[in-house]
């Protein structure tokens, strides 16, 4: 049975991405939006959620696209109004938050999903089974872009809860935290701009519960070639995953992948749930960037214009 769908803020990710899988997506029809500033051909519009949740055709489910800062009041009535949620990632602001909402949507006996669109990127999970019977050595992570480029005038990325670099540096640690064994913060350096609220570049020590150390460098001041790295070495071999996770080399040798489809991979995995009736909400790469937060040193740096 198709699932009627609303979204919610239609910014960038739900206008590059959202909008045109759902359209294409055998299990979902995008019947509503909710949106300040825009409307969607095709779909009822409405200004906020709480219209959208209150209409006669009110959907099955939901999808919420907005800054992390603000989705907590949007999902908490969208699960008390009995609709299946999709978060996008980062899934709050808060841990705690992301809790709380686990639990509301068990009371509710509706799902809540927690997406991590890297995780569904062609080489992750050919790197998860290539790694999981070989011996972690040493692990780098590289995460460095362009904020100018990516992030144009995006005011709360820089406001507490936006999470700065970690808004990008959470989709690496999606990554890690689906391939590789348990690990936990030593040390860390958030760099934050002197005029801003979030960090702009971070360099974390991890380390695996065996003892294997993982070097993250997370960096938004990249200009020329952007990075989006994990390489890591095994008592039996090396594995590179680059672009975001959609290239793999394991010694040397590029491996043939699926073609790209993180999103169409997203809106599977959120149709299966709701017709198991069952919740995914991993919150295990927002409990790192909490640690680099709680464990990191601070410092400042030159200050970030736009
Ligand atoms: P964006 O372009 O700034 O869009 C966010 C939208 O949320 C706005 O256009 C607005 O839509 C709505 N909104 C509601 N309350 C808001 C508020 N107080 N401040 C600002 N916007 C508000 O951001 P985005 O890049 O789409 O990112 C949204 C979420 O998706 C973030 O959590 C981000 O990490 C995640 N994400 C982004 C990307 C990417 O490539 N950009 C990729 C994957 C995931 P209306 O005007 O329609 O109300």
């Amino acid at each position: 049975m198709v699932i009627h769908i609303g979204l919610v803020g239609l910014g960038k990710i739900a206008q590059d991405q959202h909008v045109p899988v759902l359209r294409d997506s055998p299990d979902f029809e995008l019947v509503a939006i909710a949106s300040r500033n825009q409307s969607l051909e095709g779909c009822a519009h409405f200004q906020t959620i709480e219209q959208l949740l209150a209409s006669d055709d009110a959907p099955a489910a939901i999808a919420l696209c907005q800054p992390p800062q603000v989705r907590f009041d949007a999902a908490r009535q969208a699960l008390e109004a009995g609709k299946h949620v999709f978060l996008e990632k980062p899934p709050g602001a808060t841990l705690s938050e992301v809790e709380a909402l686990k639990r509301i949507a068990r009371d509710n006996g509706v799902t809540l999903f927690a997406s991590w669109h890297s995780r569904y990127a062609s080489g992750v999970e050919a790197a998860r089974l290539w790694l999981q019977d070989r011996t972690i050595r040493r692990v780098e992570i590289e995460w460095k872009e362009d904020v100018r480029h990516w992030h144009p005038g995006q005011a709360w990325i820089w406001e507490a809860g936006g999470m700065g670099v970690f808004d990008p540096g959470i989709n690496a640690l999606s990554v890690a935290t689906r391939i590789l064994p348990d690990f936990y913060l030593q040390q860390g350096t958030l760099s934050f701009p002197a005029n801003r609220a979030a960090p702009i570049a971070a360099d974390l020590d991890f380390v695996t519960v065996d003892g294997a150390p993982i070097r993250a460098e997370f960096d938004w001041r990249q200009t020329g070639p952007q990075t989006w790295d994990v390489r890591v070495e095994t008592d039996s071999g090396k594995l590179v995953l680059s672009k975001g996770g959609s290239e793999l080399m394991i010694d040397g040798a590029a491996q043939t992948l699926p073609p790209e489809a993180e999103y169409h991979g997203l809106y599977d995995r959120f149709a299966a749930l709701v017709q198991a009736g069952e919740s995914d909400v991993d919150l295990s790469p927002l409990r790192h960037v909490a640690d680099a937060y709680l464990r990191g040193q601070r410092r400042e740096v030159e200050a970030f214009e736009d």
